[in-house]
């Protein structure tokens, strides 16, 4: 008889569920707010990446709203055929003019942005060096476009030297790729090290600022700002589907490269346009941010107040470095880390666990937003510092 040749899926999730490595959906109702509905229970939450509260805003409901009923729900093709509208454009402008570069490109997610423009600008002659902690997106984006990889320890620029000085010259072009913020540890990639390497070695840098933007920098245009670099040649990518409250990707960079992304980027060549709904929101939610410094302002003191109280009740729990809004309490095992995800589930706080194949080791994951309320955080704080004291 044959073999059945699907049988090794049934094996390869056993062995997922073994390693307590499984994932699985949890249902969130409601409104996305500091408190949501999780499988109809009210909990606080720390697992979201809408860290200015814009997701459920009126204004951005209300710009959504007025875009459906101008436009429909669906872009309908291509930006290159049928896709296009004056939204997009707007949108583009607004990036540009948040980032203070040349010109902007939406794409459909931060996701396809990445794979998108790195394939476009580097191929098989070429070379890209990659921090070992960048996001999926990053490492997918690079494995697609043929290029030779090199891995450089995290955040780790002698060690990104030394590759440059050993094999630049054996290749056309070089690509250096980073996180901005680490999305996994919330620590920032030493940018202005990689640029003045980048200038050395004559490479394109590319940076992922999906977890800067509207966080990082005194106007929230990202990691580049907080760092001085605005206006330093690099190409930004990132996302509107974190701290803008809503869906698709954007680069970021001068008009030639670009007016090249449109012309070579298969992800927006040949993907529907964003929709309607989605670009008028992510542009109200940037002139949020313009105008309302104030919730920046909030976010960063409910950042300042979660490490204070960390520091006072957790003094010997491993907190991973981070200069983000995005903090992890690091844990011994997947199983513990679950154990503990569990526990803060039952006291009415979400915090997921995130575990390896996604990370190399375990930890809670804790993401602030700027509606969270100090009650909000000191329950968080009893209740992990009422778990460590049980064991
Ligand atoms: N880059 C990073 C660093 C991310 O964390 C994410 C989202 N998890 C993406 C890119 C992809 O963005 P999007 O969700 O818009 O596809």
């Amino acid at each position: 008889m044959a073999v059945d040749p699907y049988a090794w899926i049934e094996q390869s999730l056993a062995t997922i569920h073994r390693a307590d490595w499984y994932r699985s959906v949890q249902t969130i109702n409601g409104d996305p707010g500091a408190t949501v509905l999780l499988e109809g229970r009210e909990v606080i939450n720390f697992a979201s990446n809408d860290y200015l509260g814009l997701a459920g805003d009126w204004r951005l409901i209300a710009a959504a709203t007025a875009a459906i009923q101008e436009y429909g729900t669906g872009s309908t093709g291509s930006r290159l055929l049928s896709g296009h509208r004056k939204l997009h454009c707007e949108l583009e402008e607004a990036i540009a003019s948040l980032k203070q570069t040349e010109d902007a490109l939406v794409f459909s997610s931060g996701y396809l942005a990445n794979l998108g423009t790195i394939t476009a600008l580097v191929g098989k002659r070429d070379l890209i060096l990659a921090d070992q902690y960048n996001h999926s997106s990053l490492k997918n984006g690079a494995i697609l476009s043929g290029a030779t990889i090199i891995e450089f320890p995290h955040c780790d620029v002698c060690a990104l030297k030394s590759e440059l000085q050993r094999v630049r010259q054996n290749y056309r072009r070089c690509l250096i790729v980073t996180d901005s913020v680490f999305s996994m540890d919330g620590d920032l990639c030493p940018l202005p090290a990689l640029l003045e390497l980048a200038e050395e070695f004559s490479c394109m840098l590319l940076v992922d600022e999906a977890h800067a933007t509207g966080v990082l920098g005194k106007t929230g245009a990202g990691c580049v700002e907080h760092f001085g670099c605005t206006g330093r040649q690099l190409i930004q990518i990132g996302t509107m589907s974190k701290a803008l409250g809503s869906l698709g990707g954007y680069v970021a960079a001068n008009a030639t490269l670009i007016d090249f992304l449109r012309n070579r980027a298969s992800t927006w060549i040949y993907t529907t346009a964003l929709s309607p709904a989605d670009a008028a929101a992510a542009l109200a939610a940037i002139h949020v941010v313009q105008q309302e410094p104030q919730r920046h302002t909030q976010l960063w003191q409910n950042v300042a107040q979660l490490k204070e109280l960390m520091q006072k009740y957790l003094p010997n729990q491993r907190l991973l470095p981070s200069e983000s809004p995005i903090l992890c309490l690091q844990l011994p095992s997947a199983a513990d880390a679950l154990k503990v995800g569990q526990y803060l589930k039952s006291a009415g706080i979400f915090a997921p666990a995130i575990r390896p194949p996604t990370v190399p080791t375990s930890r809670i994951r804790i993401s602030v937003m700027a509606t969270h309320e100090a009650a909000h955080i000191e329950k968080l704080i009893q209740s992990l510092h009422s778990w460590f004291e049980k064991l």
